[in-house]
């Protein structure tokens, strides 16, 4: 996760180059967990490998990106106008768009994000990246980031080093010159 803040150009850029010209190492594993952009301080940008895309369960191995506010709680929340101005910029930047659409309300959660649908598949050492964390632990058939918790962590030489090994291995997304993580 990025805590640098950035204007969605930048953010979207080093999203697009993450998810679209980097190639990850054999043995990397992308897990569920987000790798995000702060936004201009207020916004979220989120690049994912496998988004489900509204109404259309065959775009489920498509990319997306999601726009979300930087905290949740207060009455700030992205606008049909934000989405469409980061879809617009998507395809400016040479990317076609399948759509956009709204978070869907979970429990009580309000709608604060949104996604834009991207209709390239992401790098293929990407998507492998992801579908070996989704496949599990081949030792213990946990697909859990914390399998080394469950087998033998008391122990270093006995502890399961699946998750760790692969997740160590991801590239993740360039940041700005100048910036941290
Ligand atoms: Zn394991």
């Amino acid at each position: 996760m990025t805590t640098i803040s950035m204007p969605l150009q930048d953010a979207l850029a080093a999203a697009l180059a993450w998810l679209y010209e980097t190639e990850q190492p054999a043995g990397a594993m992308k897990d569920h967990s987000d790798l995000l952009f702060l936004v201009d301080g207020t916004r979220t940008l989120t690049p994912l490998v496998h988004e489900q895309q509204e109404e259309d369960s065959a775009s489920a191995a498509l990319p997306a990106l999601r726009l979300d506010v930087a905290s949740e709680g207060g009455e700030d929340t992205v606008t049909d106008r934000d989405l469409a101005d980061l879809a617009e910029a998507v395809r400016a930047a040479g990317y076609p768009v399948s759509g956009t659409w709204r978070s869907a309300p979970v429990g009580r959660h309000r709608f604060s994000g949104g996604y834009v649908g991207l209709l390239r598949p992401a790098h293929p050492t990407l998507i492998a990246a992801a579908d070996l964390f989704d496949a599990g632990c081949p030792a213990h058939g946990s697909s859990s980031m914390r399998c080394g918790d469950f087998w033998g962590a008391d122990d270093e030489e006995q502890a399961c080093r699946w998750y760790a090994d692969g997740r160590a291995l991801l590239v993740e997304p360039e940041l700005l010159p100048g910036g941290s993580r």
